[in-house]
């Protein structure tokens, strides 16, 4: 059985070496010698739509990114357990010491979506079921009005899963404490797929960026 690329990864890499490497290769070269140092790390969803990279139209060495399902920020657990997000929020800050911490949500979000299926619920040996049960939650805590409209229920729970994100960064102490001192920001987002339009989280709610 071949383990080779699929087709269509193999062009994308030819158009890269062709162009972009091209363009950036003095770059690439600085940044292997001298190692990344990255101001921000951005947590974001899985989701093909939602590339921090493109949204942000960032060079290489410029984000650390963390993407799961759903762009969720889990509370700090000093476990034995595995923690993918936990991992990368640990060396961004301690080791690479990021300035900057994003997390971005987006529209139409998948993972969200399957949270509010209330009707079909996950199994428990379901890996989904299992990541996104603080969204859950969240749902439950929702004014019931939201649900009047589903579209506006859905983007609601996306906002307030960035918010809860947010709030969940500040339990790891060592984010805590570095916010504490002013030299890590923290920040949240909300990307519109269709019109390609960013919000960020302000001290009075959400507001457009321009
Ligand atoms: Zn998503």
């Amino acid at each position: 059985m071949s383990l080779a690329l699929p087709g269509e990864l193999r062009e994308g890499y030819r158009r890269f070496r062709q162009t972009r490497y091209q363009a950036e290769r003095e770059r690439y070269r600085r940044l292997e010698a001298e190692g990344q140092r990255p101001a921000t790390i951005v947590i974001a969803c899985s989701d093909s739509r939602s590339g921090p990279e493109t949204i942000f139209d960032a060079l290489p060495g410029e984000l650390f990114v963390v993407r799961n399902v759903g762009a969720l920020v889990p509370v700090y657990a000093p476990d034995t357990r595995s923690h993918a997000a936990s991992s990368a929020l640990e060396y961004a800050v301690l080791a690479l010491q990021v300035r900057s911490i994003v997390v971005m949500g987006h529209g139409r979000c998948g993972g969200v979506a399957a949270a509010l299926e209330r009707k079909a619920p996950l199994t428990s040996t379901d890996f989904i079921g299992t990541w996104i049960a603080g969204l859950r939650d969240l749902a439950d805590e929702l004014d019931p009005g939201e649900w009047a409209d589903p579209e506006r229920g859905r983007r609601t729970l996306e906002l307030r899963s960035v918010e809860q994100s947010v709030v969940n960064l500040r339990t790891f102490p060592w984010i805590r404490s570095r916010e504490a001192a002013g030299t890590l920001h923290l920040a949240g987002a909300w990307f519109d797929i269709g019109l390609g339009e960013l919000k960020e989280l302000g001290d009075e709610g959400w507001r457009a960026v321009p």
